[in-house]
């Protein structure tokens, strides 16, 4: 039998954290499990280098071999994996079914652990140099600016863990942020501040991003004194914050006004059957430590909302 012609116990939509740690509970108790991935498996984790406040590493560990060694695990207890891009889902049917670049699955519940991607700044020339100096991802291009000076924008964890990482590797990396004070952890914040290679541009925004093939320099604003000025760079790392992957999912479920996915404790979305894990959920930590956690609740929500419906037929027959 294909995977596309089985009814599961439950698809898994996203092989990060919470979806995988989703898989492991769900396929450990014995249900039926498909995972859908569409590049590789960890998630955000993928992109980072090294994870460092997941209990039990205290070493920290890579962050792409903490997501292999998730999916290990997941795959040890039975779980199916498929290779594809989820492109729609019809979730409000018992069996509900999700619609990819492969054909469609089906399962009985659903765990949306879609996860939440790098939120574009929304400059000139940041599309235009995207690959060509504009990256995302410190961890993934770090190689390319080596010896090199590059910028960083943000002021949360994601640009200082980054700004940290690409100090190993180029000549100088300017850290730009917008305001005074960094909503980073106090632990990033010292190490950033103690590191030779980082200079803080503090107050100051990104106005425009120059070049001709490849990123030059970015003109930039000081949002004190309001003068504008140029700095030269060859790359720039983009930390705004993120936005949920919700593209596929439509307009069946409650989301907030951020966009992140409205459950309740135990993780269940606005529809039965059909639950939310990690960074996609409305949440107040976004962290590994908070995605294993939803996904393990998922997916024993999801096994008891299976347990119940299997009982309805009984209980209507005794009424
Ligand atoms: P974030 O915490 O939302 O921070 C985004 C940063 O970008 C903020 O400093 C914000 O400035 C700035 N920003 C937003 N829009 C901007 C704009 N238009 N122009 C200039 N600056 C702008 O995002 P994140 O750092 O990606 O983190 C996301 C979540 O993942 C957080 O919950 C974080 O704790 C978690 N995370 C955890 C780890 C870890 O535990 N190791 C690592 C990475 C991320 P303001 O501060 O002025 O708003």
């Amino acid at each position: 039998m294909t995977k596309q012609n089985k009814v599961y116990d439950l698809i898994v939509l996203g092989a990060g954290p919470a979806g995988l740690t989703g898989a492991i509970y769900a396929a450990r108790s014995q249900m039926s499990v498909l995972v859908i991935e569409q590049i590789l498996s960890g998630g955000q984790i993928s992109t980072t280098e090294r994870v460092e406040n997941y209990p039990g590493f205290p070493q920290g560990i890579e962050g792409i071999e903490l997501g292999q060694l998730l999916e290990q695990q997941a795959r040890r207890f039975g779980t199916e994996m498929a290779l594809a891009n989820v492109e729609k889902v019809h979730l409000e049917q018992d069996v509900k079914e999700v619609i990819t670049t492969e054909g469609s699955f089906y399962a009985k519940t659903i765990l949306i652990a879609t996860g939440a991607s790098p939120r574009p700044l929304g400059v000139p020339g940041e599309e235009e140099f995207r690959g060509r100096g504009v990256s995302y991802c410190a961890t993934c291009d770090a190689a390319f600016f080596t010896d090199k000076e590059v910028v960083v924008v943000g002021g949360g964890d994601s640009a200082l863990e980054e700004a940290l990482v690409l100090s190993k590797v180029v000549a100088k990396v300017y850290l730009v942020h917008r305001r005074e004070d960094f909503r980073a952890i106090s632990v990033l914040q010292d190490r950033v501040r103690n590191n030779p290679k980082i200079e803080l541009i503090l107050n100051t925004v990104v106005e425009k991003i120059n070049g001709n093939q490849f990123v030059e320099s970015l003109t930039l604003r000081n949002t004190k004194e309001n003068n504008i000025w140029d700095l030269s760079a060859e790359g720039i790392f983009l930390y705004v914050g993120l936005k949920p992957n919700t593209d596929c999912l439509g307009n069946s479920l409650i989301s907030n006004k951020h966009g992140y996915l409205v459950t309740d404790e135990s993780m269940e979305t606005t529809i039965p059957g059909v639950f939310a894990a990690g960074d996609i959920r409305e949440k107040v930590l976004r962290q590994v430590v908070t995605a294993v956690a939803d996904g393990a609740i998922a997916a024993v929500s999801a096994a008891k909302y299976l347990d119940e419906k299997a009982q309805q037929p009984h209980e209507k027959k005794a009424g």
